[in-house]
């Protein structure tokens, strides 16, 4: 729904693609790359993998199907499972699924804030309300040279203080340096340079502008200097999804622009940007705040004529956007309140005799422990119901249940 509204279509890419477009695309000395693919050989010795990520083989198929020769700009999105051999844990899994989305064919300030705008509806629409965005600028071409410089000057003056693998990053690929998970490095990052103070003019504006054109939205993620992601074909914007709940494995989501790749891949020398959504972590931070929220309306109808009612009531008031819970109607008001109550419920619906002879419904208000007789006719939808219980009203709770 929010991928047409943004004008995206969807793109199936295949799960299995050639071990070297991961190589070429991802790098060779990420993680992903040096410990994490399925790889295998095919009957006629072409190595094979597993995808671990999206982004590499929707450029293979732009490039591969001449994208760009039918229009200037790709906007599309996939979903579907991915493979990494990481260590399983809560969130960690090594087959999980990914959502995405890539804007391929402009490298102009706005497409950044347009993919973060839609990364954030996007949340929204799926009813995630706690998470944090955070963002970054890696700059590109002309000014990620002096900042590899920089971070490996920083390395070589943290000597043996850093851990082997960083020793061995320090001169294959410096970014990485602040990917590492070692409690020992993760402090010593502190006081590592940052690219924000690194980056030329150009990157520096194109970030200010992507900053601007969000804040005029009302979005306003948090810099986070030292966020590389732990893909190396990114550069200038990288962002990512932060949720708690999450443990350890505390990105939602992630991702950044490319403007390189689709070169690399054999196209033309177009920009790109996107990002994918992990659905298991977004699964889990769902469950959490499921958890956490009540009906705000229970419904308790008293006798089967009640309970008739209260399906076409229930069946109104939630297609009206309202949480809603229904107890059977064969049972007691007393034993049908004492299981809202453990509902958590916010209202409470008595469709009684008297209710259902005059075509309405009581409501006791859970909070602020009143009731309010004949509040509303049988046929109120939602907002109808919201917008009468929100009015002042109601009586110190008379009916005994
Ligand atoms: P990445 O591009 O590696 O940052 O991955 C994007 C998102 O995919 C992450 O933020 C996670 O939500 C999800 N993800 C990545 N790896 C895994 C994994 N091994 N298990 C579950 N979800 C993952």
């Amino acid at each position: 729904m929010v991928f047409t509204q943004y004008n995206f279509d969807e793109i199936r890419l295949p799960i299995v693609e050639r071990n070297d477009l991961f190589q070429r695309s991802v790098g060779e000395t990420t993680d992903i790359v040096e410990k994490e693919m399925y790889r295998f050989e095919d009957r006629d010795g072409t190595v094979l993998t597993l995808r671990p990520e999206g982004t590499a083989s929707l450029v293979r198929a732009y490039v591969e199907h001449a994208l760009h020769a039918r229009e200037p700009v790709s906007k599309l999105y996939y979903f579907g499972p991915m493979f990494r051999r990481e260590r399983p844990q809560k969130g960690r899994l090594r087959q999980f699924s990914q959502i995405g989305a890539e804007m391929i064919g402009r490298d102009d300030p706005a497409a950044d804030a347009e993919i973060l705008l839609l990364l954030t509806d996007l949340l929204s629409d799926f009813g995630v309300t706690g998470a944090e965005l955070q963002i970054n600028t890696l700059g590109d071409r002309t000014c990620q040279p002096g900042y590899r410089a920089a971070l490996v000057e920083w390395g070589r003056a943290q000597g043996s203080a850093l851990c082997d693998d960083c020793a061995r990053r320090l001169t294959q690929n410096p970014l990485r340096l602040l990917d590492c998970k070692q409690p020992g490095c993760v402090a010593l990052r502190e006081t590592a340079p940052r690219m924000i103070d690194h980056t030329c003019d150009a990157c520096r504006e194109h970030f200010a502008r992507v900053l601007d054109l969000l804040a005029a939205e009302g979005l306003e993620p948090r810099l986070q200097p030292y966020m590389v992601r732990g893909l190396d074909y990114y550069c200038r914007t990288a962002f990512e999804v932060i949720a708690s709940g999450l443990g350890a494995q505390n990105a939602l989501g992630g991702g950044g622009r490319y403007d390189g790749l689709v070169r690399e891949l054999g196209g033309p020398d177009v920009a790109g940007i996107g990002f994918a959504l992990g659905v298991e972590r977004l699964l889990i931070v769902l469950a959490g705040e499921e958890a956490a929220a009540a009906p705000e309306f229970v419904v308790a109808p008293l006798g089967a004529a009640a309970e008739r009612a209260a399906i076409a009531l229930v069946h109104r008031l939630r297609r009206g956007g309202a949480r809603v819970d229904v107890e059977p109607g064969g049972r007691s008001l007393k034993s049908q309140m004492r299981h809202a109550a453990k509902l958590g419920a916010r209202y409470v619906i008595i469709l009684g005799e008297d209710e259902l002879a005059g075509g309405t419904f009581s409501v006791r208000d859970m909070e602020a422990k009143v009731d309010r007789p004949h509040v509303a006719s049988l046929s109120a939808t939602a907002p109808e119901l919201r917008a009468v219980l929100a009015a002042e009203g109601g009586g110190r709770m008379e009916r005994s249940a």
